[in-house]
């Protein structure tokens, strides 16, 4: 009989990331019975009947994490432990299992209780093939994926022990830097994915490009809208090549085989022409519109749940408009 902790913290202000909450849901799909534990700012008033918090502990930084963990594992004498495949959780929890003598496997997108054995489900050689896993070493850590299941409603936990860890770390959390751009507009947690392809930096039908209108229509949508920004290669290696095009877009918004593999609900893809390697970045998007002038584009081939034959210039300011 395994028994299971839901092992989650809490961000800055005390408030859980929704992967938490999708931790709490792959755990209900395999049985009614599991503790909570929370470590973090406020972790005492959250969802968990075991928690670590104090100052040391508000910071990620991997030596007061990894105890942390470490603590409420033991305490919670845990042989099956999910948590939320966060940059947090993914840093220590290899530590953590190493110290328990245990196992860990992280991206898994799915976990199942057969009468057998667990199983965790999880992509491999960058989303091409699903495999499914068992292990025998005991704790096994899981690091659920975030988007793979949906939220789970979780109230706050009735009684509370918070565990007594001590604080030993040379290491001080200064703050959070974003890379190159000055603004957060990769949201992982977003509905919606926006995505701007190079076709924005192209002459248009006046025989003029309008980069810097083609920059605030798509701010002005993904502030708005609260999306994630997506790109494609052609328009992130522009920015590289030192052309004048959206300082805001990195390396880090590519999405496509050389990219990132998001999850979102939707997706809508402007002024790109949806060739494959850009296309298999779009795995996960549920539902996948697109904006381009060329009604042969890649889009058109059956990659797209819906293609608009429009110009994304007048789509974008349109939309802006609406909402
Ligand atoms: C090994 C390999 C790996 C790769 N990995 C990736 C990857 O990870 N991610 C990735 O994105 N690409 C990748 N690529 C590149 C990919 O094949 C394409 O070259 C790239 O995705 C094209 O980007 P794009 O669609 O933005 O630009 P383009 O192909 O230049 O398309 C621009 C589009 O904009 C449209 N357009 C122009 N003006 C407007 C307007 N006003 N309104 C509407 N539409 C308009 C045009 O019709 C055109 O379809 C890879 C290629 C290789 C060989």
């Amino acid at each position: 009989m395994e028994k299971i902790l839901v092992l989650v913290h809490t961000d800055e202000g005390g408030v859980l990331p929704r992967a938490a909450l999708e931790t709490v849901a792959a755990a209900r799909s395999l049985t009614g019975d599991f503790t909570i534990g929370v470590f973090g700012e406020k972790a005492g008033a959250s969802i968990g009947s075991l928690a670590v918090e104090g100052e040391a502990f508000s910071a990620p930084r991997y030596a007061t994490d990894a105890a942390a963990c470490e603590a409420i594992v033991r305490k919670a004498g845990a042989t099956l432990v999910l948590a939320p495949n966060t940059f947090r959780m993914a840093r220590c929890l290899p530590g953590v299992a190493a110290r328990l003598n245990g196992a860990v496997d992280t991206h898994a997108v799915a976990v199942s209780h057969d009468t057998e054995a667990v199983t965790v489900t999880r992509w491999f050689y960058r989303q091409r093939m699903e495999g499914t896993l068992a292990r025998e070493a005991r704790p096994w850590f899981i690091l659920i994926e975030p988007g793979a299941y949906e939220a789970a409603e979780a109230s706050l936990a009735a009684a509370v022990e918070v565990l007594p860890v001590e604080a030993t770390t040379r290491t001080t959390h200064v703050g959070y830097v974003s890379p190159e751009s000055g603004e957060q507009t990769i949201r992982p947690d977003a509905r919606l994915l926006f995505v701007a392809g190079a076709g924005w930096t192209k002459k248009q039908a006046d025989g003029a490009v309008h980069t810097d209108e083609a920059g605030e229509l798509i701010l002005g949508f993904v502030r708005t809208a609260q999306s994630s920004l997506g790109s494609s290669k052609s328009l992130v290696d522009l920015s590289g090549e030192g052309q004048t095009v959206l300082p805001f877009l990195t390396h880090l918004h590519q999405v496509g085989q050389t990219g990132s593999t998001p999850r979102h609900r939707k997706g809508l893809a402007t002024c790109c022409h949806g060739e494959e390697p850009h296309v298999v970045g779009w795995r996960f998007i549920n539902e996948r519109r697109a904006v381009n002038l060329d009604p042969n584009c890649g889009w058109a081939r059956g990659k797209a749940d819906v293609l608009y034959v429009a110009d994304a210039f007048e789509v974008m300011r349109e939309l802006n408009r609406l909402i």
